[in-house]
């Protein structure tokens, strides 16, 4: 339900928590995130209230400059820590909003391939296929594109690799999601108020803009795959 993403200068867990507690008044049932740290990816998920991820992180932290988070409102199977994201499929991280309407399918074809599903979410399927193409050879913006291109249905996504410690991908049609910019760092959301503590320079993206995150380089497409511009804005909140 909300979405949060970080390539950052300082450690990335706890300004990823805040910015989630700042998503809670959309509601949810369940909270995760996921880091590069060192190149290795890795993710915490606690189902409940935000203070049972952070209670989690007390005990078992989670290091790196680089993360994503999600406070997830479930669509597609029930509020369980399986089912929580970031969902991971081998070097993919991946956190969603909406809904992927065509994910029995896409289910089905991967089951194909010899693919296992490992929780009742629809956006499984999203991390699934990345990383199939992985494993094709694509590079992670490939894999990314390919994937998106199989997508129907609403969604923002924001995804992280293993061995990417610079690099995150966000992607929206249906679901909104920000680019905010920093100084050397850059951040995803789902709406600037997520962001305010960090940066009040947003960017929206467009229907089927996908964004190729780097701490010094931006890269947006459409969704014809076309390089595009899109014009930042200063945004006034009182944090
Ligand atoms: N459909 C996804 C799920 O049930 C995402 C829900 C959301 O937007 O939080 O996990």
């Amino acid at each position: 339900c909300g979405i949060v993403g970080i390539l950052g200068k300082h450690e990335a867990a706890p300004t990823l928590v805040e910015a989630l507690k700042r998503l809670e008044y959309r509601g949810y049932d369940s909270a995760g995130i996921a880091t590069v740290n060192d190149g290795t990816l890795d993710r915490r998920r606690a189902v409940g209230k935000l203070v049972n991820l952070s209670d989690l992180l007390v005990h078992e932290p989670l290091a790196g400059k680089s993360g994503i988070g999600h406070t997830r409102w479930a669509t597609h199977g029930a509020p369980t820590l399986g089912n929580t994201h970031p969902h991971r499929a081998g070097r993919v991280a991946v956190v969603h909003n909406g809904i992927i309407e065509n994910y029995r399918e896409l289910r089905a074809e991967l089951a194909k391939a010899g693919i296992a599903y490992q929780t009742e979410t629809d956006t499984e399927t999203v991390a699934l296929l990345a990383q199939h193409h992985l494993d094709q050879g694509a590079t992670p913006e490939e894999a990314v594109r390919c994937t998106l291109g199989r997508l129907e249905g609403a969604y923002a996504l924001a995804f992280l690799f293993d061995g990417e410690p610079d690099l995150m991908i966000g992607a929206r049609k249906g679901s909104p999601l920000a680019i905010g910019h920093g100084e050397g760092e850059v951040f995803l959301g789902s709406d600037a108020i997520a962001l305010a503590p960090m940066t009040d320079r947003i960017t929206y993206l467009e229907e089927g803009d996908c964004a190729v995150l780097t701490r010094s380089s931006i890269r947006i497409t459409d969704a014809e795959g076309q390089p595009v511009e899109r014009q930042a804005r200063t945004i006034r909140i009182d944090a």
